[in-house]
């Protein structure tokens, strides 16, 4: 592979439309050059849970433009609550503690997100769904793309912000195997009938090595039900969804609560999600003309809260950096990658931390929780410890800066933006 070509990058290829390839298709069209977004799926993936967008990445929606809309829709959670066996509270989690309604805090379903995204950008970008990269063939000039369908077709770069399971970094960089570290355990989430009369309001049940949370938000008539249990890595193909509904009921049978009627809407949910908590570590995000982005490059686990936020901004950066070195990927892949790295394994570091808090093993350390849980609302350090939490997630969201690409005003202009970083 040779990468040394100096000419200016105009047509990128991006795999995967969700959060990460959309948000950089805007950006890329925003600077004039010409992203096409392909996408396995045959239409864009509207499931998912509450992502959370904090500091630098809410700044990157405004500069976006879908900040007030993302603002729309949100979630407004109002707090949660623990319930024990018998569906009795334990404690109440108010909202200031859980983000929903706290003003440094945007939270969004993720398919909502992923819509907003995709409707900013259908118009002026190509998006193909259905497909997938086959194979990549790099040369001087740019690369040559087989897609499943059998289609070829060339390109100046290849984005390949395809997840956690990327299908880029597989042919561009080895196997997954390489790259993914198992955090021991999995999470799952669909949605279902809002049996329990939820209003943007969360209830968690917690096991040993377990935890279950049924969720419902604002102008939705269906609630999300979500799973994360502890577990070896499974043998599954990520992609088999029957075996992924099997491993969650072989898990969870026996468990009381609400949760053998919340396994039987999971037979039946169409928008069905199960995957490993797992971190992307990788010596370099990039390699010729192929880029990694978002979770593809460094997934941080849904436990750290910040896939989403750490996947709007860089693809802000890697965008901003390769219209500012004109269009050089040489110079603009290592400038995002020097950007973006040490606040991503900031919160990689933090995510490990989390998971293990979400599986909490034994039934006394549950108990203790439990109380704390109980007597925290009542105690006089209540506002000091929901502010420490408060500053230790925004220090987390804040991890990356902001650097400002003073970019053009309006779509459709070849201008490189000014860089005050
Ligand atoms: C359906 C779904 C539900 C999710 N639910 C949650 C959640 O509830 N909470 C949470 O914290 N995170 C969730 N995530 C992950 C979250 O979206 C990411 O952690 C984060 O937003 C970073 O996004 P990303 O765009 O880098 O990767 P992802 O959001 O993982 O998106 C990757 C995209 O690439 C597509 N893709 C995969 N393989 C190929 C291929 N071979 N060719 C083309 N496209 C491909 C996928 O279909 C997907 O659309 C979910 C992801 C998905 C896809």
């Amino acid at each position: 592979m040779n990468s040394t070509s100096k000419t200016a990058a105009k047509t990128v290829l991006i795999s995967g439309a969700s959060i990460a390839g959309p948000a950089l298709a805007l950006w890329l069209h925003r600077y004039g050059f010409t992203p096409t977004v392909v996408e396995r799926a045959p239409e864009l993936r509207t499931g998912g849970y509450k992502v959370d967008i904090r500091g630098t990445a809410i700044e990157v929606c405004r500069r976006m433009g879908v900040l007030d809309e993302i603002r729309a829709h949100s979630t407004d959670m109002r707090g949660g609550s623990y319930v024990d066996d018998a569906g009795r509270t334990i404690g109440e989690l108010p909202a200031d503690i859980f983000g929903g309604r706290v003003e440094e805090d945007d939270e969004i379903m993720r398919g909502e997100l992923a819509r907003i995204l995709y409707d900013r950008t259908r118009e002026d970008v190509e998006y193909v769904f259905g497909d997938s990269i086959a194979a990549l063939a790099e040369d001087a000039d740019g690369v040559t793309v087989t897609f499943e369908s059998g289609t070829v077709r060339r390109f100046d770069l290849v984005v390949g912000a395809d997840g956690l399971h990327s299908n880029t970094r597989r042919l561009a960089f080895g196997p997954e195997e390489r790259y993914k570290r198992h955090l021991g355990a999995y999470i799952s989430i669909f949605t279902a009938p809002n049996h329990l009369g939820l209003d943007r309001w969360e209830t968690y049940h917690a096991l040993p090595g377990k935890l279950v949370c049924v969720y419902s938000s604002s102008g939705e008539t269906d609630a999300k039900n979500l799973f994360v249990f502890s577990s070896p890595e499974l043998a599954h193909d990520p992609r088999d969804v029957t075996a992924q509904k099997r491993a969650l009921t072989d898990t969870f049978t026996g468990d009381g609560w609400e949760i053998p009627r919340l396994l039987g809407h999971a037979a039946e949910a169409d928008d069905f999600y199960l995957d490993s908590m797992s971190l992307v570590e990788m010596d370099s995000w990039s390699r010729g003309r192929v880029v990694l982005l978002g979770d593809a490059a460094h997934c941080a686990s849904p436990a750290s809260g910040q896939g989403t936020g750490l996947a709007l901004i860089g693809a802000y950066v890697l965008a901003g950096e390769l219209a500012r070195a004109g269009g050089d990927h040489t110079v603009a892949f290592a400038r995002y990658e020097r950007h973006l790295r040490p606040g991503v394994e900031q919160n990689q570091k933090m995510a490990e931390g989390f998971v293990k808090e979400m599986t909490v093993a034994s039934k006394w350390k549950i108990a203790l929780r439990m109380f704390m849980v109980r007597t925290l609302p009542k105690t006089p350090w209540k506002n000091l410890i929901a502010k420490k939490i408060r500053d230790d997630i925004q220090a987390a969201a804040n991890a990356v800066p902001l650097v400002d690409y003073t970019a053009p005003a309006a779509a459709r202009t070849t201008a490189r933006p000014t860089v005050t970083a």
